[in-house]
């Protein structure tokens, strides 16, 4: 088995180095970010299977760091606190991480954490029907979706969809039987939710629909629920 691609995001060197040097002893790749955007970047490349993040950063925050990501996939996340009353904000606001550990830490705490976290990710995928391949694919039932291309494959074949298209069907298949409302939509897919309006997300959904389609006319996995919004079942 190929070892797991650690990313850790830290702007002190000596911190960065520390938490690298650990990982590695421990049996994992890692590499190094210094900043938000560098962070991004070599999470397009380089598709890590964990991410360590600390919230300050240079050029933006960890949360916003985690927000993007959050956005096209579901690979763990531990963030890296230093004060006690960003807790809150990490453990409050629905970030979608999985863990935080406050500074100073020891590195074998740090690991440990990082291992406990693999081990509770990956037990779970297994036991449910969504699955992420080491590339970072998630397949469901007839769907598979390519985080890093923002493309999804129905039966095989590339539905061609727009960025929000494929927002929205991301967060649909990570969430399957739940209902989403316009608002959640737009907040969790749209760049900037306050400019986007109802009847857009109604809009990219009819689209949506209609790409599935072309590929099977009777293959219709969004359900409208009247008043409330939309869910994603697909019969399995
Ligand atoms: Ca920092």
């Amino acid at each position: 088995m190929s070892k797991t691609l650690v990313l850790v995001v830290e702007d002190e060197p000596a911190i960065a180095e520390t938490i690298v040097y650990a990982l590695e002893t421990a049996g994992y790749e890692a590499v190094h970010a210094e900043t938000g955007t560098d962070a991004l970047g070599i999470f397009a490349e380089r598709s890590p299977g964990f991410i360590i993040l600390d919230v300050g950063l240079p050029d933006r925050s960890g949360f916003d760091v985690c927000r993007e990501i959050r956005r096209l996939s579901e690979v763990p996340i531990l963030f890296l606190t230093a004060r006690e009353h960003e807790i809150d904000r990490v453990v409050g606001l629905e970030l979608g991480a999985d863990d935080y550990v406050v500074k100073p830490f020891s590195p074998r705490e740090l690991t440990a954490r990082v291992q406990a976290i693999l081990r509770r990710t990956q037990g779970s995928a297994a036991e449910v029907p969504v699955s992420a391949t080491p590339e970072g694919r998630v397949k469901r039932g007839r769907l598979e979706l390519f985080p890093h291309r923002y493309q999804a494959h129905c039966d095989g074949t590339d539905l061609g969809l727009s960025r929000y298209e494929y927002g929205m069907l991301k967060v649909f298949i990570s969430h399957p039987g739940r209902v989403f409302s316009r608002d959640q939509l737009m907040e969790m897919v749209w760049d900037e939710p306050e400019a986007a309006l109802d009847r857009t997300v109604d809009a990219h959904i009819k689209t949506l629909r209609r790409k599935m389609h072309g590929i099977d006319d009777a293959f219709d996995p969004v359900k409208t629920h009247r008043g409330l919004g939309y869910s994603f079942d697909d019969g399995i």
